[in-house]
């Protein structure tokens, strides 16, 4: 058996153009362009291309983009004015501080998220924002969490009724993961590294959902055959490759659809992140 493959591209695709619809009438409706400013301290290389990405993606579909580069060495007062400056700044809808934060700035990480306005918190990290998901609000949900659940749902995957195995209790993967797969009436686990006999929990998953951040961790031999894995993990190998949560060669002859990496769930991030902040701008200009 062959898994049907659940492509990152082809779904992002289709968030990017209900995105460019819905910025293109709210220009329409009030002469309103959503804009996301990204704020990136130091100079770490993966987050330099991220956020160029970011940036292209935004220009692509009539989102307004501005990027606050902070020097390394700026310092959490400094972060935080340019913070606060942003939240009272009406042209400004969406508001994303780019993680990791400089080793110096990392102990005050939750101090500088809990600055930004939760109606500008586009990756939905705010404790006002995680609040209203655990209460069944889905207002600014993490994007990728976000992404995965859409994706399911225009694949045509059911969730209703379905056991999701999570495995990761994070706050931006596994517990958001979590809470919207029991909004949508699966039952859920949620594994973790204290977890007992981790393999027999995921064999029981329908839909397993890989957020480890160890590579190949998930094995043929723990997933049930016709399952649908969804691997959220970001692997760097030792020979430069980017590899998955999941060990994809062997998994997919296991499961009933498979997200690869790349080209799965990290695609989809980013365009729930467009998809926010068009959502913020329509919110605010309401
Ligand atoms: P994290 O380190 O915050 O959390 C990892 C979780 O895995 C923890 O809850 C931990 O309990 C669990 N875990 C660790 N070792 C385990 C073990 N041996 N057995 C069972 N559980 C174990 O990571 P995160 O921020 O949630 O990210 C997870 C992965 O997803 C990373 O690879 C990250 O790069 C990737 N990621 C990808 C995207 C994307 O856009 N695709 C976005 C965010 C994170």
């Amino acid at each position: 058996m062959s898994a049907r493959i659940l492509s990152g591209k082809e779904f992002a695709l289709q968030i990017k153009e209900e995105v460019r619809r819905d910025a293109g009438a709210l220009l329409e409706k009030t002469g309103v362009v959503p804009g996301l400013t990204v704020v990136l301290v130091g100079e770490d290389a993966a987050s330099q291309v991220y956020v160029n990405n970011k940036h292209k993606a935004c220009l692509e579909l009539g989102i307004r983009s501005d990027i606050v580069r902070l020097p390394e060495t700026a310092s959490k007062e400094e972060l935080l004015t340019v913070i606060a400056g942003l939240n009272q700044d009406q042209a400004v809808h969406g508001i994303l501080v780019q993680l990791p934060l400089p080793k110096a700035l990392r102990t005050v990480e939750q101090e500088v998220l809990l600055a930004i306005d939760p109606a500008k918190d586009v990756d939905g990290f705010h404790p006002l924002n995680a609040g209203r998901l655990a209460v069944g609000d889905e207002h600014l949900v993490p994007c990728t969490p976000a992404g995965c659940v859409k994706m399911l749902e225009m694949a045509g995957l059911e969730i209703k009724g379905k056991h999701a195995v999570v495995i990761g209790r994070s706050n931006i993967v596994g517990k958001p993961m979590a809470q919207l797969l029991l909004a949508r009436d699966a039952t859920v686990t949620i594994c973790h590294s204290r977890t007992k006999d981790l393999a027999a929990m995921a064999r029981q998953a329908d839909i397993l959902v890989a957020a480890v951040g160890k590579a190949h961790f998930v094995t043929a031999d723990m997933v049930k055959e016709g399952a649908v894995v969804i691997d959220v993990g970001i692997n760097r190998l030792p020979n430069g490759k980017l590899a998955g949560d999941v060990d994809f060669e062997q998994v997919q002859h296991v499961a009933g659809a498979i997200t690869p990496v790349p080209g799965g769930v990290g695609l989809l991030t980013i365009a729930m992140l467009l998809a926010n902040t068009v959502k913020a701008a329509q919110l605010a200009v309401r």
